[in-house]
C-alpha cells in the first residue's frame, strides 16, 4: 500500500515497511490528514490503539525506526507550548481502554475512579453522575470538541476555577500508568521498573506535554457531587487611564492608591479566601483596560444559598454585589484561544500582576484564579508582533520582583517567533536530566517543553 507524507512529497522509501510494521501492533494505523498538523507540524501517520499493550508495541516500532511521536487526546490544547521539531506519528489516545473494554472502574465506595487516558472529563462526570460523584475538575469544552482527555488535562497541567478548593488534577491523581518512550510500561504506585524507580510518575507527567512518554490510565480522588451551588460577585472599577507602550507607568514600589479596584482587590480576596462561607473558587475576570473587573465566588454544598448570602454582604462593602444560581457566562472559559498567556504569581499578589498588565494599555482580556494567583490572558485577533515581544518581555520583568512568571500557551503563527514561550526557569537542568532518562533519543515531543526539551 502506498504512502504519502502529509507534504504531499511522497515520504522516504522506507516509509511503506514503517507502516507495515506499526500496524502489526494491532493498532489502527491511516496516513495523517491536513488537520492532523500540530501546531503546523504535520505527522505522517496517526495511530489509533486500543490499550497499554498496543501502544507499547507503537512506541517499540517507533523507537527501532526513531520515530518521532506526539499524543494527542481530544486536540483542544494541541497547539500549546512550542511546535514539536517534528513528528511521524500521532498516537491518538481517545480509543484507550483497560480490562475487557473498560473505559473507566468505579469504586464507589472509595471515592476513587480508575480511568482511561483517551476519556474526556465530561463523559467521566456524566458516568459519575449517576452515583453523585465526580471529578471535581471543571473541563473546558471548545467548539466541536468534548472537553479535553484526562490524559491531556494531566499533560498540560490545567485546572479551572475549583482547584482552590479541590487542587489541581495533579493533587487529586491517585496513579498513573504510562508508556515510556521504548516501549516500557510504568505505573506508579505499582510495579517498579528498574530505569524509572525513584520518581513519581504522576508528577512528573503532570504538565510534560507527552514529552515524556504516553500517559495511558489514571486513577483519582473523587468528590460527592455537592447539593448545591451559588455564585456571588461584585464589579470593582479598574483604573481607566491607559499605561505607556513599554510599560513604564508601574513601579513596584510605587503602589498606586488603593482606591481603584486593583487596590481594594487584594483585601477582597483576603477575606473571601478566609471567610467562613468556604468559597470553592474566587475568579476574576478583566475583559480589557476601559472595563471593571470582576470578582466572582462560588459556594457549593450544604446551604450554599445562606453562606452565599454572607459573602454577597461582605462584597458589597467594596462595589453593588450580585447573587446567581448559575455560573457568569464566563465562568471556567478562557478569555480566548488564539493568543492565550498564563501567568501566575503568588497569592495576594494578583492585583500587582493587573497593574503590570494595565501599565501597557493594550486591549487584553484577563481572567482567572485570583486566589491561586494563576490568569490567563487573551488578545483580539490582529496583535503586532512588535508590541507582543515587548508586553512577554515587559510583563515577565514587570513579575520578576514578585516571583511571578509568564508562559506563551497558544499564538498564531508568526506572532511568537523570537519568543521564548516558556521563559526562563532555574529547573530546567533537572528537567533535562528527567528528560534525558526517559527519552535520550529525544523522539517523544521534541522540543515543546521549557528551553526546547
Ligand atoms: C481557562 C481554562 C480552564 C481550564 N480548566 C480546566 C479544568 O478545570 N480542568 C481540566 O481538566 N482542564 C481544564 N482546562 C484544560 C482543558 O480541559 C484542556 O482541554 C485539556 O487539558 C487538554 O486535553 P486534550 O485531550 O484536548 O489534549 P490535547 O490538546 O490533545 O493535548 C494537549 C497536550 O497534552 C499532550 N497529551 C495529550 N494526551 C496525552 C497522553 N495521554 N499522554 C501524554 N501526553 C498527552 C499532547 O501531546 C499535548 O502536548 C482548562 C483550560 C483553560 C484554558
Amino acid at each position: 500500500m502506498g504512502v504519502t507524507d502529509a507534504t504531499g512529497t511522497g515520504g522516504p522509501p522506507e516509509a511503506p515497511e514503517a507502516m507495515e510494521a506499526l500496524r502489526a501492533t494491532g493498532a489502527v494505523i491511516r496516513d495523517a490528514a491536513p488537520g492532523d498538523a500540530v501546531a503546523g507540524v504535520a505527522p505522517r501517520w496517526v495511530a489509533s490503539p486500543r490499550d497499554t499493550g498496543e501502544v507499547a508495541a507503537l512506541m517499540r516500532v517507533s523507537a527501532a525506526r526513531d520515530l518521532a511521536v506526539v499524543p494527542a487526546g481530544d486536540r483542544t490544547k494541541l497547539d500549546w507550548g512550542n511546535p514539536p521539531e517534528r513528528c511521524d506519528l500521532l498516537l491518538d489516545t481517545r480509543g484507550l481502554t483497560f480490562g475487557d473494554g473498560l473505559v473507566v472502574e468505579h469504586s464507589a465506595g472509595d471515592l476513587v475512579a480508575r480511568v482511561s487516558a483517551g476519556l474526556a472529563l465530561g463523559t467521566l462526570n456524566s458516568m459519575l453522575a449517576g452515583s453523585r460523584q465526580e471529578l471535581a475538575l471543571d473541563g473546558v469544552p471548545r467548539a466541536g470538541t468534548v472537553g479535553g482527555t484526562v490524559g491531556g488535562t494531566l499533560a498540560t497541567a490545567t485546572a479551572g476555577p475549583r482547584r482552590f478548593r479541590y487542587g489541581t488534577a495533579r493533587d487529586l491523581l491517585i496513579g498513573v500508568t504510562v508508556v515510556l518512550a521504548d516501549g516500557t510500561v510504568a505505573r506508579s504506585g505499582g510495579a517498579v521498573v528498574k530505569n524509572v524507580a525513584g520518581y513519581d510518575l504522576g508528577k512528573l507527567f503532570t504538565g510534560s506535554y507527552g514529552t515524556l512518554g504516553v500517559i495511558t490510565e489514571a486513577t483519582f480522588r473523587l468528590h460527592p457531587v455537592p447539593a448545591d451551588r451559588r455564585w456571588a460577585g461584585v464589579d470593582l472599577p479598574a483604573p481607566r487611564t491607559g499605561g505607556t507602550p513599554g510599560g513604564q507607568a508601574y513601579r513596584p514600589g510605587g503602589l498606586p492608591p488603593g482606591s481603584d479596584g486593583f487596590g481594594r482587590l487584594d483585601s477582597l480576596v483576603t477575606a473571601l479566601a478566609s471567610a467562613q462561607a468556604e468559597p470553592s473558587a474566587i475568579e476574576i475576570d478583566w475583559p480589557g483596560p476601559r472595563h471593571d473587573l470582576t470578582v466572582a465566588v462560588l459556594v457549593e454544598g450544604v446551604s450554599a444559598g445562606a453562606r452565599a448570602e454572607a459573602l454577597r454582604e461582605l462584597m458589597s462593602a467594596y462595589g453593588t454585589a450580585w447573587l446567581r444560581t448559575e455560573a457568569p457566562e464566563w465562568w471556567a472559559a478562557a478569555p480566548g484561544e488564539d493568543t492565550l498567556l498564563e501567568l501566575r504569581v503568588p497569592p495576594a499578589c494578583t492585583h500587582h500582576a493587573l497593574r503590570v498588565i494595565a501599565a501597557y494599555g493594550l486591549p487584553a482580556r484577563v481572567r482567572g484564579s485570583a486566589a491561586s494567583a494563576v490568569l490567563r490572558m487573551s488578545f483580539p485577533a490582529g496583535m503586532d508582533r512588535e508590541a507582543f515581544t515587548g508586553l512577554v518581555t515587559g510583563v515577565r520583568a514587570g513579575l520578576h520582583p514578585f516571583g511571578g512568571g509568564l508562559t506563551v500557551l497558544a499564538a498564531p503563527p508568526g506572532l511568537a517567533d523570537g519568543v521564548d514561550r516558556w521563559g526562563p526557569s532555574s529547573a530546567q537542568p533537572l528537567m533535562r536530566r528527567i528528560k534525558e532518562r526517559f527519552d535520550p533519543g529525544r523522539r517523544m515531543s521534541p522540543g515543546r517543553f521549557v528551553g526546547g526539551i
